[in-house]
């Protein structure tokens, strides 16, 4: 309908502002390819741009409100400069029923578009340029291809791949089934293309498969495929790279997925694994499918597999109905599991989904008292846990930083290699690990070059 011919956007700035989680900003670099394929040119001033776009996140209240606020803050700049362009996505404008009625709120805001949609940005550009009327569209469904092939990716290390979108789950505490449909997985040829092209012809020495819950990848698809076979046709792609995953569901997490893990010396050995809770009472509550004991029964054998794997969870604190002993189940959980890492948050109430209808909300007071109290447990865990680094062997990614050489484990450690002959940049080998001070690690590389 309107194409680029008519494109009146060469040579213009653009800067965009990302809220949220890994998929987002993904999904900004995506945006950016599709900008620049307009002719358009980047620039970090939200101010000086003639396009700005604001890619939203709405898990979680306080991501919402920044982004609300930020929008609100240009509304005297587009005053003095109305040919200014604002374009508004993501999972905000995507919520049926938001914190704000962004259409009545932002008549300032030139295009709204919802996270189904954003794919379709260059059309939406090129018919406001024309009409300039602003566009207010919000689809229940995807609309065109999953994916751009020119995203213009922030890292040159690691670069994201989108593998599946969307999630079946519905815990009741998430948003996400709501903004983002139900799960929809990219064939295994065209992540394999993408990645491939990424390792042999971009150099990447990180791939980070995204989704939602990537354990449920394949199952929609016309010959389903599972994540294990993915994983494994994706080592097969020829060159000195690892392939890092997230987010994992217990629920889903399979021993052929373990077994992957194990044997590929391409994947890396950390994993994701968001627990939530350590009460089993408050996970049905979560509706999330499985109990303490079948997430422990997994981690178990993850470390038997695996001794060197870097562990990291998530975990809600104060969710509706947690009493004191559920909360200490949780702590009970980390001491027991020894994360090397874990995100913590307070359940904070997202309307539209079931948890936000409980009764039994925790008093926000109490809830900081028992996140502030888990943070501090997991402070003394991971101090501790530096010790067992000590001489063992990582298999790392080989860097220089700030003229002295560094090995990254998979688990984004830092291991200084002291007195070490850098060669040429980022290449993976074995460091062992010779000292440990200030919970500073230090090692020597097994270099077979
Ligand atoms: S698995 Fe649960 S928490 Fe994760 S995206 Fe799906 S509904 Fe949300």
């Amino acid at each position: 309908m309107y194409n680029k011919n008519m494109n009146s956007y060469q040579g213009k700035s653009y800067n965009v502002i990302t809220y949220g989680c890994q998929m987002n900003v993904h999904e900004s670099e995506k945006i950016r390819g599709i900008l620049s394929s307009l002719g358009m040119l980047e620039t970090d001033s939200a101010e000086n741009a003639d396009v700005v776009i604001f890619n939203t996140c709405c898990i979680r209240e306080g991501a919402e409100d920044r982004a609300y606020n930020n929008i609100m803050a240009l509304k005297p700049i587009k005053e003095k400069n109305p040919n200014k362009i604002i374009v508004l996505c993501g999972c905000m404008p995507q919520q049926k029923k938001g914190k704000y009625n962004l259409k009545e709120k932002l008549p300032f805001v030139d295009i709204i578009i919802g996270t189904h949609n954003v794919n379709q940005l260059a059309q939406y550009l090129l018919k406001f340029a024309v009409t300039k009327k602003q566009i207010y569209d919000i689809v229940d469904k995807p609309t065109g291809a999953l994916d751009v092939d020119n995203a213009i990716r922030d890292d040159n290390i690691n670069a994201y791949v989108n593998i599946i979108y969307g999630c079946n789950k519905f815990c009741t505490y998430c948003i996400v089934p709501y903004v983002r449909g139900r799960e929809q997985s990219r064939t295994p040829q065209e992540i394999y293309n993408e990645v491939k092209n990424l390792v042999q012809n971009e150099g990447y020495k990180f791939i980070t498969l995204l989704g939602q819950n990537v354990n449920s990848y394949g199952k929609d698809l016309k010959e389903p495929t599972t994540f294990a076979e993915l994983l494994t046709s994706l080592c097969e792609i020829e060159g000195d790279f690892k392939i890092k995953f997230m987010t994992s569901h217990p629920m889903d997490f399979g021993d052929d997925l373990i077994k992957v893990m194990k044997n590929e010396p391409k994947i890396a050995k950390a994993l994701h694994l968001p627990v939530q809770s350590g009460s089993s009472k408050i996970l049905a509550r979560m509706n999330r499918h499985y109990d303490l004991k079948h997430y422990m029964s997994i981690i178990k054998k993850v470390k038997h597999a695996m001794p060197n794997i870097s562990l990291s969870t998530d975990i809600i604190v104060g969710f509706p109905g947690e009493t004191e002993k559920d909360f200490n189940l949780t702590l009970k959980l980390l001491k027991k599991v020894k994360f090397d890492q874990v995100f913590a948050f307070m359940y904070s109430k997202r309307s539209g989904t079931p948890a936000a209808e409980f009764e039994d909300q925790i008093d926000e007071k109490e809830k900081n008292i028992r996140v502030n109290k888990l943070l501090r447990l997991q402070k003394i865990i991971q101090k501790d846990q530096t010790k067992k680094f000590f001489k063992r062997t990582y298999n790392c990614l080989i860097r220089q930083i700030n003229g002295v050489a560094v090995g990254i484990t998979d688990g984004g450690k830092e291991i200084y290699i002291p007195n070490y002959k850098f060669i040429n940049q980022n290449y993976f080998a074995d460091v062992k690990i010779e000292d440990i001070r200030n919970h500073k690690l230090s090692g020597v590389v097994n270099d077979k070059r």
